[in-house]
């Protein structure tokens, strides 16, 4: 049996913290519900080629950063929401339970063991 009242303690933390990390490099954006990347506040200006290059990568970095965090923030909120709605801990795939040991490790985890290479696959 899951103890849904500990791993929502859990979750909550989980979220707190990855609301901490989004903040610092994106902003949430309200009406779409999304986060989005800040443009990194460093200096601009500098027109040699090589700075530019650097900022451009160093940009596409952070917005690869703020996709796995804003995945995983939507997967805490969505966790939280099965608490509620008393589905917590099934499968989303195959609608079996979910491995105890798997919600352990992931409490945000929306597959079973044998889905998990298929997570990435189901839509936000
Ligand atoms: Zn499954």
């Amino acid at each position: 049996m899951v103890d849904t009242a500990k791993i929502k303690g859990q979750l909550e933390v989980m979220l707190d913290e990855v609301i901490v990390e989004l903040e610092r490099i994106a902003h949430y954006d309200k009406t779409t519900g999304d986060w989005v990347a800040k443009p990194d506040g460093g200096e601009v200006g500098e027109a040699d080629e090589n700075v530019e290059a650097d900022v451009v990568e160093e940009w596409n970095e952070r917005r690869a950063i703020v996709a796995q965090l804003e995945t995983r923030f939507n997967n805490i909120k969505r966790a939280l929401k099965k608490i509620e709605g008393g589905t917590f801990g099934t499968c989303e795939i195959s609608g079996e339970p979910i491995e105890e040991d798997r919600l352990a490790a992931n409490p945000a985890a929306r597959t079973c063991k044998a889905h998990m290479n298929d997570e990435g696959q189901l839509p936000l």
